[in-house]
């Protein structure tokens, strides 16, 4: 596949403060910083440390009271808030969209403000759909009440990306959604960055998060005070100061494992697999004949669809009903913890999908273990060849 061109630009802080009118104390306070183009940099500190304001005052929602912010070079002041503003993709926690109107017109907000034509618009707003995984045909003329909280984000990432922006700003946005749904939220946009390669500044109050994310993570103390600036290995393997320390938390190697992705294993390829259109006694048959137990039924694009046991066949009438519905299962993208969580809840395996959710091979508890035991010792994780058994 080709190298994906960089389409973000660099961002400067310089000795930027902001006083609140009316507090004594600053909110923010001589922060300076170099967000490299095409990264996503995270913002993450504790409740009121000033991340949200030290964001806004990238997009001048909030004007800073001291210093100077650069974006590509250029000075922010430079164009007035709103013409800044439609540059920049900005989104926040629930979402923000605008009740009374559709997805498509949530969407088409700023390439509307900025004069593209009608086609133009309707182009992208349909584009835009399909890029953050929800079916145009379905959600076009949805409002936002009628979707689910994750629905909403997906809209809120869609109008942010509308006018493509070089920079996209997001606010805890994925801080109002189950634990689930979070998980899929993070994938997408890393999927989408892989892509697009903006700068993104994405603050959140979850160390995690900020692990699986983040190109580099800025450590913000009170006023946002930058306690560490770094990579996540390197702020995994020296936190700076105890503060820090104490926000990396304990079980560092199972953090490390947020680190690493289910592609960097090795999956294990021995699950016999059945088409749903394949008889019982033809399954019955393989189980048998390889001397095994369960089968992962596929649908006739390759996406799993069930785990079948030999002794559900007798009884089962086709493969499409057999056996028991596959609930949970992890994507080439996602961590090893989440795989890790995944395989504890499926008991030993979980099932791994790629491109259009199609059947990849399972990942083992062996396989995330031997990867828990290297990085303990300090080594390159190995990658398991072949599975005997
Ligand atoms: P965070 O996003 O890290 O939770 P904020 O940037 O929202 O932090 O807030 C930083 C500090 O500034 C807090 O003490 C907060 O109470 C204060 N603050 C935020 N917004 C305003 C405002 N509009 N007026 C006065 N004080 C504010
Ligand atoms: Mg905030």
């Amino acid at each position: 596949m080709a190298e994906h061109t960089v389409s973000g630009v660099d961002i400067e802080l310089e000795h930027v403060s902001k006083n609140y009118p009316g507090q004594r104390a600053a909110a923010v306070e001589d922060v300076s910083m170099h967000i490299p183009a095409g990264e996503i940099v995270i913002f993450v500190g504790p409740s009121g440390c000033g991340k949200t304001t030290t964001m806004k005052m990238i997009n001048r929602l909030i004007e800073p009271s001291e210093g100077t912010i650069t974006i590509g070079g250029q000075d922010n002041r430079s164009l007035d808030g709103d013409q800044l503003r439609r540059t920049i993709g900005y989104a926040i926690q629930q979402a923000g969209l605008f009740p009374h109107m559709t997805v498509a017109q949530n969407i088409a907000v700023v390439p509307g403000l900025l004069g593209w034509s009608k086609q133009r618009v309707a182009a992208r707003v349909e584009e835009m759909l399909d890029l953050v995984g929800l079916d145009p045909g379905e959600f076009h003329d949805r409002y936002p009440r009628r979707l689910s909280g994750g629905q909403q984000q997906r809209v809120g990432v869609a109008r942010a990306l509308a006018a493509d922006p070089p920079v996209l700003l997001m606010d805890e946005p994925f801080g109002a959604v189950d634990p689930i749904t979070r998980g899929n939220l993070q994938d997408e946009l890393m999927r989408l960055q892989a892509e697009l390669r903006k700068t993104i500044v994405f603050v959140t109050h979850d160390f995690d998060e900020a692990v699986k994310l983040g190109d580099r993570i800025a450590v913000l103390g009170p006023k946002s005070t930058i306690l560490q600036y770094d990579t996540p290995d390197a702020i995994l393997a020296n936190p700076a100061t105890d503060t820090v320390a104490g926000f990396v938390g304990a079980g560092a190697s199972l953090k490390q494992l947020t680190l690493m992705r289910v592609r960097d294993v090795q999956l294990t390829q021995e699950a016999i697999t059945a088409r749903c259109d394949e008889t019982c006694a033809e399954i019955r048959r393989q189980l048998d004949e390889r001397g095994r137990t369960y089968a992962l039924v596929l649908d006739e694009r390759d996406r799993p669809q069930r785990w079948v046991h030999i002794r559900d066949l007798p009884a089962a009438r086709t493969l499409a009903e057999a056996g028991k519905p596959i609930t949970d299962w992890v994507t080439t993208q996602s961590t090893l913890r989440d795989a890790l969580e995944a395989i504890l809840a499926d008991g030993g395996s979980a099932v791994v999908t790629k491109e259009q959710g199609r059947y990849a091979g399972t990942i083992d508890i062996h396989t995330v273990m031997d990867t828990i035991s290297d990085l303990r010792g300090g080594q390159e994780p190995r990658r398991r060849t072949g599975d005997p058994a």
